[in-house]
């Protein structure tokens, strides 16, 4: 028996995957010429497949933040802000992120994973509950393993589980915790949350809402689901990432439970880890003002995700329930997700390919993520293409049969 002997299955069904064309979990980008376009393989490449939402990767004021900070405070903060200090970019951020959501607190961590990592596992201990949606990220599920409270799993987006399990716990002591996500990351469908606020409120539980892929996308001020809904008093904690609207990399938490600037030296996620670079700090800070100073940003990440949902919808390929930038394709099994996969990068499109265990329902998904860097003509190029394979696999009608049957 070797060590990696216990994943010759994935090994065997990784490599089938890679015989079948390019490896689309290893996908090398030669250049990447602005937001929405790279070289692959040496084909000029539409990328659909980042959560470059707002696109400010390339955005001027983002990218001459990082360098003034980068020539001013160096390259690393070369430890955790508990045992090596703290960079007076970390602080500023916190504080801007405090303010754009109206909380007392934030915490910054080095990435979004961690954020959850470090929340979940230090707000919960033993003899709490955790209450996880199934559909959860894996940084939740891995949160649940670093922590001491139990962990309950309630059906994806199903209030009436949720409630029914909180209620099994009616007179056991210990606080209960739910999370869920403001735009789960898979199907791009958003939680139930009024309904979900409502039960939190009943049986006294707290809320952490992962807004991820929610946050610069939904709200007029961009701050996520919680603010759609209007019930951002009820949820206790926002946890978000730096990674998707904001062009860069890290997470945070905010809050305005008292008693939150403990878990400086009570979360490890957040101790025992080198602080992001002040260049990364700096760029998501003004990352944060581009995206509060430009509502259009928002409004064209909508707009073509809308364009290229219904275009999809109008040929026959089934999506995810709601649009969001978040577009995904379902297909009916692993070797044709695998085929079409490869047939759209031939094209000239990257897309995301996720396959089961990943995928709810067990089907695989074809994810695309929008960008308000997109153009109009891009997103019809990819309509085109995949109008084009979605006929060759026979997955949507032609034209002639359609016309045929009218
Ligand atoms: N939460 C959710 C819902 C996510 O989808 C992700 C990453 N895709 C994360 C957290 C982790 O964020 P990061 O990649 O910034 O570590």
């Amino acid at each position: 028996m070797g060590l990696f002997d216990k994943h010759l299955a994935y090994a065997q069904a990784y490599e089938a995957i890679r015989n079948a064309g390019a490896d689309p979990f290893n996908v090398k980008f030669e250049q990447v010429l602005s937001p929405t376009e790279g070289i692959i393989d040496g084909r000029r490449t539409i990328l659909l497949g980042s959560h470059n939402y707002l696109g400010l990767t390339f955005d001027r004021s983002v990218i001459e933040a990082a360098s003034a900070a980068l020539h001013d405070s160096g390259a690393g903060t070369t430890g955790s802000r508990i045992a090596n200090g703290n960079f007076d970019g970390h602080r500023k951020l916190e504080r801007e992120l405090a303010r754009f959501y109206g909380r007392k607190h934030a915490m910054v961590f080095t990435t979004g994973y961690q954020a959850n990592l470090g929340m979940l596992s230090t707000l919960v201990g033993r003899g709490d509950h955790l209450i996880l949606d199934a559909d959860s990220h894996a940084s939740i599920y891995d949160a649940s393993r670093l922590g001491m409270a139990e962990v309950i799993r309630f059906r994806h987006n199903d209030p009436e589980d949720l409630y029914k399990r909180l209620k099994r716990l009616k007179d056991v002591p210990g606080e209960r915790l739910i999370v869920v996500e403001g735009i789960y990351s898979m199907l791009g469908d958003v939680a139930p949350l009024k309904e979900m606020v409502a039960i939190k409120r009943e049986m006294g539980a707290y809320l952490l809402v992962d807004e991820a892929h929610s946050m610069g996308v939904l709200g007029e001020k961009g701050r996520g689901l919680a603010e759609v809904v209007g019930v951002e008093e009820d949820v206790d904690f926002v946890v978000g990432t730096f990674s998707k609207s904001l062009a860069g990399i890290g997470g945070f938490c905010v809050s305005n439970l008292d008693g939150f600037e403990v878990m400086r030296v009570t979360c490890r996620p957040y101790m025992f880890t080198a602080s992001l670079p002040p260049a990364t700090v700096a760029s998501t800070t003004a990352a944060l003002h581009r995206m509060e100073s430009d509502p259009g940003l928002r409004q064209r990440v909508m707009n073509n995700a809308q364009r290229l949902f219904d275009g999809l919808n109008a040929m026959g390929f089934v999506t995810g329930p709601t649009c969001n930038p978040i577009v995904a394709i379902a297909l009916p099994d692993q070797p044709v997700a695998i085929g079409v996969w490869n047939a759209l990068m031939q094209a000239g499109v990257y897309m995301n390919l996720a396959l089961p265990p990943a995928t709810p329902d067990a089907r695989p998904l074809l994810r695309a993520s929008v960008s308000a860097a997109h153009s109009d003509e891009q997103i019809d190029a990819v309509l085109a293409m995949f109008k084009q394979v979605g006929e060759t696999f026979g997955l949507i009608d032609s034209d002639v049969k359609r016309a045929a049957t009218a």
